[in-house]
């Protein structure tokens, strides 16, 4: 068989992979820049089902099954490519400093316990022994003991590597500008130079939806980008082992020590660009959270886009109404965490039609007409 996969994120290596694993002889994948350069490079590596759920339900459990394949996954990429993606899943932290911030504490706690998360409760004293670098005026804190974070950087990077060590071709600078439909069965892609004929054709262009036949069909689907800027700050003289949120923002410290720090949720069509706005949120946000990056070097900012479906949930599944064809787009937030089952989900669908995965609730259909008056 012979599959071809467009767009070059985490989301189309994690699926090119596992279907090389399961032994598909040809995966092609067309990527119209550089091979993981836009969200998958932008984002901050956070593993977080538990501190980012506001309760369970099928988004949440699909979450945290993405995240028990982390460990596997980081080992299998050691030992096949030699690049660490630095799994920590030491847990992470939720802090709050003012009487709102308590109040969303013990709102999430309430509506988290009783939905069975692993979550507990800290003081602003239980805080600081355990990062003794967070904000004296922290008053309260979650800590979510499963949650953790990769090197989303080096995991993109293993994934380049896992591919080209298995031969999966990658095209990079190949914009595809439409999709080959012929009776109803898409069997192509066409960029400016060149066609592309494949068996099975899977769609993974992240915030970009011109791939996708809507066909007037998915009246209230709609997949824009959200963009996000960060900052990273030299390493200096302080360190910190837990990913830490507060209501404002998050920083995220690496294995080097160097600490990473996030983000913007903006409105700004497909500008990835940093602003003057943008980096202060972000930076005024992080010495919230440990006064200490205040006198810290800032020596890197970026942007990326999000790509976010009109009811926050990503878009997994085959196209309804056409053959052989699949998409998988819209992971918004959690697209690195949701990464490994993506690409179980779709490699399943390519080899057998089915899935033991629940993705109803992800499926293209559920903006169909029909669905959507009964909701
Ligand atoms: C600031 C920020 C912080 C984030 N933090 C986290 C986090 O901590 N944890 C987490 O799990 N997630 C996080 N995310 C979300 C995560 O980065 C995304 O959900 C994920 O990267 C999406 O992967 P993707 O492969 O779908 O998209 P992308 O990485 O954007 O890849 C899509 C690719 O498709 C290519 N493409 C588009 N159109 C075409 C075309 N016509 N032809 C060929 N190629 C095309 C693009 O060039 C792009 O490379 C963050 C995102 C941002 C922006």
């Amino acid at each position: 068989m012979n599959v071809l996969i467009i767009g070059g994120g985490v989301i189309a290596l994690s699926v090119a992979r596992e279907l090389k694993k399961r032994g598909i002889k040809r995966v092609t994948i067309l990527e119209k820049g550089a091979l993981g350069r836009e969200a998958s490079f932008a984002a901050a590596g956070m593993l977080a089902p538990n501190a980012e759920s506001n309760g369970t339900g099928r988004f949440y459990e699909f979450c945290a099954a993405s995240n028990r394949l982390f460990p596997a996954l980081a080992d299998e990429l050691l030992e096949e490519t030699g690049v660490n993606i630095e799994l920590d899943l030491t847990g992470t932290l939720f802090v709050g400093a003012t009487d709102e911030d308590e109040a969303e504490i013990d709102e999430r706690y309430s509506v988290q316990k009783n939905a069975g998360i692993n979550v507990a409760r800290l003081t602003g004293r239980e805080v600081r022994e355990l990062e003794k670098n967070v904000s004296g005026d922290i008053r309260k804190g979650l800590l979510y003991p499963d949650d953790g974070q990769v090197e989303n950087r080096k995991l993109v990077a293993a994934l380049r590597s896992s591919a080209e060590l298995n031969n999966i071709i990658i095209r990079e600078n190949k914009c595809v500008e439409r999709l080959i439909i012929e009776d109803g069965v898409i069997t192509g892609a066409v960029s400016r130079e060149e066609v592309f004929y494949a068996d099975r054709v899977i769609v993974a262009t992240g915030a970009w939806a011109e791939l996708i036949p809507t066909d007037g069909k998915w009246a209230a689907f709609s997949l824009r980008p959200v963009r996000g800027q960060m900052i990273g700050f030299e390493a200096g003289d302080f360190s910190f082992s837990h990913v830490i949120y507060s209501p404002r923002g998050y920083i995220v410290p690496r294995a080097d020590r160097h600490v990473i720090a996030g983000a913007t949720m903006e409105d700004a069509g497909f500008k990835a660009e940093v602003t003057p706005e943008g980096i202060d949120l972000v930076k005024k946000a992080a010495c919230e959270i440990a006064p200490v990056l205040r006198t810290a070097i800032m020596n890197e900012s970026w942007a990326g886009l999000r790509p976010f479906v009109s009811d926050g949930l990503p878009v997994i599944g085959e196209f309804p109404g056409y053959k052989n064809a699949f998409i998988a787009t819209g992971h918004f937030r959690n697209g690195i965490l949701l990464s490994p089952i993506t690409g179980k989900v779709l490699a399943d669908l390519v080899l057998t039609g089915k899935t033991e995965i629940d993705i109803t609730a992800f499926r293209l259909e559920r903006f169909s007409a029909a669905t959507a008056g009964q909701n």
